[in-house]
């Protein structure tokens, strides 16, 4: 079995069957001969050739048993929860991506299905949630966001299993190079493939992959033809373009977070510093026991000088852009609490990062002169 970073850089050795080409052509036509050529793909409501080719690169790396594209992150969790009927019942992960929060709230409520969010690395909190009723679903983020906790899958997914309730592992901030949660007992791996699996911020996609394709998993795909919601061709032919060079970025930018996140901790300014890799994080035993390779590009950190202090440090980067989302090639930082806005739960002095792929050097400089004026217009 080929290396990571080796089927990704030729797309699992690809080769173009009319022209011998090694990038695969757009085929954008929307429906094919009936009586035509074996490989032919029907109404493309149902999938495209580029999309094919990006589930079996992203089944393989997850050690799936199916993958399905769509059209972003949030039309993936929609296909899974599409399979949820009145009276069912969630469980999330409380410091979850908060969009997402907000959508299964809503959802949920109109359709009386019962939500209870639980710190999932609190594991007696989520067996007493588990006991309370049929729970259908666990879903969970790893790392979670913007915290990035690390919960125990192998032990989430028992938890699951003794109730008869699938784990929903969303592992977009961890990759599909850093973790491999199907191989921990997750039912179905979600990724928001806007992130790093594009990597250059210039489409939406998302993905699942499964353990199993049993019936709920043609339920599943079944939800995205129906609704429309696949990834169309020329968005993911530009994908495949970003897929080629995922190993590259993503151990970059990891390196860069991790670098970041060791300097960071050593600032009298800064009062914590949120990273699973760091070795004194509470989250590091079980980071290291779930990971390979790396720990993410993510990372928050709060001031000392207090909230306002932390909305202003963001005005004050050079090389950072201020903006929200993550897994693109530039560094973000945002003000956590202003983006996620009323009901957010996050720290009111957090700022969180995202790490692109720059020179260390120009991040670790920008943010020391950014730390430095915060302290100054304090004093
Ligand atoms: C961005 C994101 C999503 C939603 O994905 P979209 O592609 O924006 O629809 C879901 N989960 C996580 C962890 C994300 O970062």
């Amino acid at each position: 079995m080929r290396k990571n970073a080796t089927l990704l850089a030729g797309l699992g050795h690809y080769t173009c069957p009319q022209s011998g080409g090694l990038v695969p052509p757009v085929q954008s036509s929307v429906t094919s001969v009936i009586d035509g050529s074996d490989g032919a793909l029907g109404y493309a409501r149902s999938g495209n050739s580029s999309v094919l080719l990006a589930e079996s690169l992203l089944n393989t790396l997850e050690n799936g048993q199916g993958c399905a594209f769509f059209n972003a992150g949030a039309s993936a969790a929609w296909a899974v929860l599409s399979t949820l009927t009145p009276g069912d019942s969630v469980i999330l992960e409380a410091d979850c991506y908060y969009e997402f929060r907000t959508i299964i709230s809503r959802y949920c409520q109109r359709l009386g299905i019962a939500l209870t969010l639980v710190d999932l690395c609190n594991l007696e909190a989520v067996e007493q949630a588990t006991r309370q009723g049929h729970t259908n679903l666990i879903w969970a983020e790893l790392p979670t966001n913007p915290l990035w906790k690390i919960a125990d899958i192998p032990a989430l997914a028992k938890l699951a299993h003794r109730v008869g309730a699938r784990l929903v592992v969303d592992a977009t901030v961890a990759t599909p190079l850093w973790l491999n949660a199907l191989k921990l007992g997750a039912d179905v791996v979600l990724h928001s493939a806007t992130k790093y699996l594009n990597g250059h911020g210039d489409l939406t996609a998302g993905a699942l992959v499964t353990a199993r394709p049993d019936a709920w998993w043609q339920e599943i795909i079944a939800y995205r033809t129906a609704s429309g919601s696949v990834l169309p061709a020329m968005e993911a032919w530009l994908l495949l373009r970003g897929m080629r060079t995922l190993s590259l970025r993503v151990e970059r930018a990891s390196e860069n977070a991790l670098k970041i996140a060791r300097w960071l901790a050593q600032q009298p300014g800064v009062s914590v510093v949120h990273y699973p890799g760091l070795e004194q994080s509470p989250h590091f035993a079980r980071a290291e026991a779930q990971f390979s390779g790396g720990f993410g590009a993510m990372l928050s950190f709060q001031l000392n000088a207090g909230a306002k202090a932390a909305a202003a440090f963001c005005r004050r980067t050079r090389v950072f852009r201020h903006s929200t989302s993550l897994g693109s090639t530039e560094s973000l930082i945002e003000h956590r609490r202003s983006t996620e806005g009323e009901g957010s739960c996050c720290p009111d002095d957090l700022l969180r990062l995202s790490l692109g792929i720059e020179d260390c050097a120009d991040l670790l400089a920008d943010l020391a002169q950014a730390l430095d004026a915060t302290v100054n217009a304090k004093g």
